[in-house]
């Protein structure tokens, strides 16, 4: 296993759509076990392959909660076949927009189809997080970001400011100074996926 490089915005690989894979062969397992041990490592709740640069319709998920114990699931090609009509609100991060929350609603209740780690076609019911977090991994897989469900003027806010962290951390590295550790906030507990 090998731990990827999480991207983070702004870029453009994480706006692009990802392509079906055509069978969960020793490839596509190999890129869901980095994807688990980089998501462990970060630590995060989820991933999705476009995260690590790979356009390949892959995501990870592990969510160990009081109410949610879902372990290690891996899914390829998944896709949601049927949705509740109550939404549900969850306040979501992203390891690939690191440090900023926000109010998201999706479907309070999905039900996902996909293949698993061994190929196998699976169908899966989720609430409460893992259903937030598993319609959150699957709009990566379309180039979507938590903040493309937030006002444009909120968006374009924390887009600046990881901007500005990101230029300021390369001037950083440039003048040979240690990276800045990254401030930790009452949010530190908060998911991220
Ligand atoms: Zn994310």
């Amino acid at each position: 296993m090998a731990l990827r490089t999480i991207l983070t915005a702004p870029d453009p690989r994480l706006k692009k759509k990802a392509a079906a894979v055509a069978s969960v062969d020793a490839e596509v397992r190999q890129l869901m076990d980095d994807m688990l041990e980089t998501m462990y490592a970060a630590p995060g709740i989820g991933l999705a392959a476009p995260q690590v640069g790979e356009l390949k319709r892959v995501v990870v998920l592990d969510i160990d909660r009081e109410d949610v114990k879902t372990g290690p699931l891996c899914m390829a090609n998944p896709e949601v076949i049927d949705a509740s009509d109550e939404d549900v609100t969850y306040e979501e991060g992203c390891l690939s927009v690191p440090e900023h929350y926000s109010d998201v609603a999706r479907p309070a209740k999905v039900t996902v189809r996909y293949l698993d780690r061994g190929g196998e076609t699976q169908e899966l019911t989720c609430e409460g997080l893992l259903a937030t977090c598993v319609q959150h991994e699957i709009d990566h897989l379309d180039g979507i970001l938590f903040i493309d469900h937030i006002s444009s003027l909120k968006r374009n806010m924390i887009l600046r400011k990881l901007l500005k962290a990101r230029k300021e951390k390369e001037r950083d590295e440039a003048e040979g100074k240690p990276a800045t550790k990254l401030k930790m906030t009452a949010k530190e507990e908060a998911a991220e996926a």
